[in-house]
């Protein structure tokens, strides 16, 4: 490539917005929002609340718990900007931007939006998320992973049935290891009760 191309503002900008939320994304995903589907309770009780709008969740909430899942969910994007920044300034805070109007955009089924369908083909080429796609989280929390980018979906399941397993485990290996001293201490107690 001419390094010219590589030297120029224009691609230093989209370089790092796109790290941004590529990379942004991934973290998001496997650190923070599979997680939370395994382990958490924040994510479900708020993103996953059934009585409430998900735009209303998603945009106008100033509930203190909601704008934490928000903010938890979006610090990945924020590392990813501030280190991105080295590379380029306004690059990363597009980045940031384009990831803020992507969180409003995907909350828009509700409202009636509808992607036409040369969009659709668009965005299935590149792996984006459409409105549609994240509704399918809404309705199935066990779908639809990836905020941005599709490709993180199937990943996303695999290390939720993953984390899933290990919980099992470990809870398993826990009540085999407690059931002989739960053991000893009935014996123990009857023994006290004869004795008395
Ligand atoms: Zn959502
Ligand atoms: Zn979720």
């Amino acid at each position: 490539m001419n390094t010219s191309v590589l030297a120029s503002p224009v691609f230093s900008a989209l370089a790092a917005s796109l790290i941004v939320l590529l990379v942004g994304d991934f973290a998001s995903t496997f650190f923070y929002h599979v997680p939370q589907h395994a382990w958490g309770k924040l994510h479900l009780r708020t993103h996953h609340d059934r009585r409430r709008s998900y735009w209303d969740h998603a945009v106008l909430s100033r509930d203190p718990q909601v704008l934490l899942d928000g903010l938890l969910g979006a610090v990945p994007y924020i590392v990813l900007a501030l280190l991105c920044a080295v590379i380029s300034v306004p690059g990363a805070i597009l980045g940031l931007l384009l990831g803020q109007a992507h969180v409003w955009w995907r909350h828009t089924t509700e409202l009636g939006w509808r992607t036409p369908p040369w969009f659709v083909r668009i965005a299935r080429a590149i792996g984006l998320v459409l409105p549609e796609d994240h509704d399918g989280h809404h309705r199935n929390p066990e779908i639809e992973f990836g905020d941005i980018f599709r490709f993180y979906d199937v990943p996303a399941r695999v290390l939720l049935v993953t984390l899933r397993s290990w919980s099992r485990a470990v809870v398993r290996k826990r009540s085999r290891r407690s059931t002989p001293v739960r053991r000893a201490a009935a014996l123990k107690r009857r023994a006290v009760a004869k004795q008395s």
